[in-house]
């Protein structure tokens, strides 16, 4: 009785741990993008970055917009609504691995993309960063890839750094076509 008993705590302490709060529009979004695609997808490399990038189906894939060099595009799995990811179009994964003119335009990319944060969705600041590598916490770290996450006073991405549960409470599809507009004129 006592090991059963042991047992339960146990599990009741690893399942508060790893928490996560039953979100719709992220459950919507995530089927769409990725059980979705897998249905129509034809994969065509070991990058899901690059896969996206030959689908030339860019609202459906969540690409906000394609540069000369780079592309911004939704994070499937965001931290906050909004939540981009700016990528060089080639399969490079460093950013020495860039060239001149991809690194300017990847950093003038970054600045459209906070400067449409705080247009579409009046934030009060924004997190830009890249894992540069397994080691420093890159997922893909064969593809370069800038978060850019929008923040606000008294918001809740803590949770997912500290807390490793993600809150994202507006539907994705409305998100892209608000800072798809923000993207136009750029
Ligand atoms: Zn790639």
């Amino acid at each position: 009785m006592k090991k059963w008993y042991m047992l339960s705590f146990l599990i009741c302490s690893i399942s508060a741990h790893w928490q996560s709060l039953y979100n719709p529009a992220r459950s919507a979004y995530m089927h769409k993008t990725w059980h979705g695609k897998k249905e129509v997808t034809v994969k065509k490399s070991d990058c899901v970055f690059c896969d996206e990038l030959a689908q030339q189906n860019d609202e459906q894939q969540y690409i906000i917009k394609r540069f000369d060099h780079v592309y911004v595009c939704l994070n499937p799995f965001p931290y906050q609504h909004g939540h981009m990811l700016i990528l060089p179009q080639r399969h490079v994964g460093s950013l020495d691995a860039l060239t001149v003119h991809e690194r300017a335009e990847l950093m003038e990319v970054i600045a459209i993309a906070v400067s449409a944060l705080k247009e579409a969705f009046n934030c009060d600041g924004a997190n830009v960063g890249i894992n540069i590598g397994k080691a420093a916490g890159a997922s893909k770290p064969d593809h370069l890839h800038v978060q850019v996450v929008p923040r606000w006073f008294a918001d809740t991405s803590w949770m997912h750094t500290i807390g490793q549960t993600a809150v994202v409470a507006v539907d994705m599809h409305q998100v892209y076509q608000q800072l798809k507009a923000q993207f136009d004129d750029h």
